[in-house]
């Protein structure tokens, strides 16, 4: 193949005008590119269309830069450089990554992971059709919803339960289908924002509400609500300062001593839990999160909470509460438009199955396991990465085993934090010159790995907090591609 010649060449910059337009003249064709022994074979895997468009791609951007244009790769061959085109346009977009942020439900890593109980059930699931809308009893149509309303119920002691893509979601629906047009009763200390963009007064607006603020930022007392209340009043509305805490002199209104004034006036009385754990964490010596069966025993009508928060499952918003309530957000048209699919109703089932199990939550659940991991542990792994990691990373950083704090994430318990353990790295710099480039250099050659080793910057250090690290090996087979 002529390519060969052109490639090996000298660099095109330094080439003379004359010897750039010969190579030009040299150029295979497309068809030619894709007839040649690894064009052939590439072919045979992806077809046709991929390898040709490609071909095709490779060679215009080929021309120009012999045209003097923008970069190209002349260390390769054109038949190398077309079989990692192709590769790479194949190549899966998301990838594993080992979480050492110390931030056990990470947003941004996708939340929990889930059990692999409900990893296998969704990969049997997907398989074959399946009854998601069909009832085996009657042979007639079902609703999607059953498949998980019963369980949802048991756990929490609702009358009823729906499900739909997220919590924004649940929140979203649920104020557009009992309020949509009404007035929405909500304290000026719980006006949230969640991440991306998602803040209270914007959702009231976007599901056609009027918001009614009541209270101050610090304190809201029961009197407030009452005389916000007016024949436009639609619902009372709490919402769980998940991600914040206002401290000193407060005062809220709880749910269960607000839900006497909503019953006595007719008013279905709604609270965000955010996360929203179905079991009591102080169980487990975590923080305390109020709960669903919490909220539901105190009298709310209607409860919102997400599926990948400390649930531990997939994404998902779940809305119980009382049949009147749940019915009508059931027969709002808008939740047709946010209902879950399949892929993460099948998740949602098997992880559910587990609370009906509470015994096993612990060794099933990796996001409960990593909260409950003792910092002995964490230490003791730590320890026995150590040594494999100063190899990887050589005598330009020390490597340290040093105790630290993780957090929960993702909106939960934004203050409490648990010890930890995991290690210190640090470049070996004659002073703090250049230590942040250093910092950021191992950083970026971390996240080019095949599996990304994620940590976190911290006081001139990159620390990798060991919690959710399960196997040294995960950590040490990574390691191994490490380019620095
Ligand atoms: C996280 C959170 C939401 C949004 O839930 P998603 O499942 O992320 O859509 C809403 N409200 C509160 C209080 C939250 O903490």
């Amino acid at each position: 193949m002529p390519e060969r010649s052109i490639v090996n060449g000298p660099k095109v910059s330094s080439m003379p005008q004359e010897t750039k337009a010969q190579l030009l003249s040299q150029l295979p064709s497309t068809d030619r590119l894709v007839s040649s022994p690894v064009g052939q074979a590439l072919v045979q895997e992806h077809g046709a269309t991929l390898v040709t468009q490609q071909a095709r791609e490779l060679l215009t951007a080929t021309r120009q830069h012999l045209l003097g244009g923008g970069q190209h790769n002349v260390e390769l061959s054109l038949e190398q450089q077309l079989a990692q085109g192709v590769a790479s346009k194949v190549a899966p977009r998301l990838r594993p990554m080992l979480n050492l942020t110390g931030t056990v439900i990470h947003t941004n890593m996708g939340r929990a992971v889930l059990p692999q109980v409900a990893i296998d059930y969704v990969h049997a699931m997907m398989q074959h059709p399946l009854n998601l809308e069909y009832d085996l009893h009657t042979g007639q149509r079902g609703d999607r919803d059953s498949i998980v309303e019963g369980l949802i119920c048991d756990i929490t002691g609702a009358q009823a339960a729906t499900v739909v893509n997220n919590n924004a979601a649940a929140v979203l629906l649920t104020i557009a289908a009992l309020a949509r047009g009404r007035e929405v009763i909500v304290s000026r200390g719980e006006l949230v924002e969640i991440g991306g963009a998602f803040r209270m007064p914007d959702v009231m607006a976007s599901a056609g509400a009027s918001m009614v603020e009541v209270g101050t930022t610090n304190r809201t007392h029961l009197a407030d609500y009452q005389n916000a209340i007016t024949p436009q009043t639609a619902l009372l509305m709490k919402v769980h300062t998940s991600n914040y805490v206002v401290q000193g002199f407060t005062a809220e209104v709880t749910e269960a001593a607000l839900a006497p004034l909503a019953a006595a006036k007719g008013i279905p009385l709604a609270t965000d839990l955010g996360s929203g754990s179905l079991m009591d964490m102080s169980r487990y010596g975590l923080p305390k999160e109020p709960t669903p069966q919490e909220m539901i025993a105190a009298g709310c009508d209607v409860v919102t909470f997400s599926g990948d928060k400390l649930l531990g499952g997939p994404q998902a918003g779940l809305i119980v509460g009382s049949q009147d309530a749940i019915t009508k957000i059931k027969k709002f048209p808008m939740k047709r438009a946010l209902r879950l699919s399949k892929l993460p109703l099948a998740a949602l089932e098997a992880t559910l199955r587990l609370y009906l199990q509470p015994e096993l939550l612990r060794t099933h659940l990796p996001t409960l396991r990593w909260l409950t991991r003792s910092q002995a542990e964490i230490l003791n792994m730590a320890q026995t990465v150590c040594p494999a990691v100063q190899q990887a990373l050589g005598p330009r950083y020390e490597v340290r085993v040093q105790n630290m704090m993780s957090q929960i994430g993702s909106g939960s318990l934004p203050i409490d934090t648990l010890p930890s353990s995991g290690l210190s790295i640090t470049p070996k710099l004659a002073g703090k010159k250049g230590l942040g480039t250093a910092l950021d250099q191992l950083e970026v050659a971390l996240r080019a790995l095949p599996t990304p080793v994620i940590g976190r910057i911290e006081n001139d250090h990159i620390l990798w907090d060991c919690r959710c690290l399960d196997h040294a090996q995960d950590l040490t087979n990574s390691l191994q591609f490490l380019k620095l």
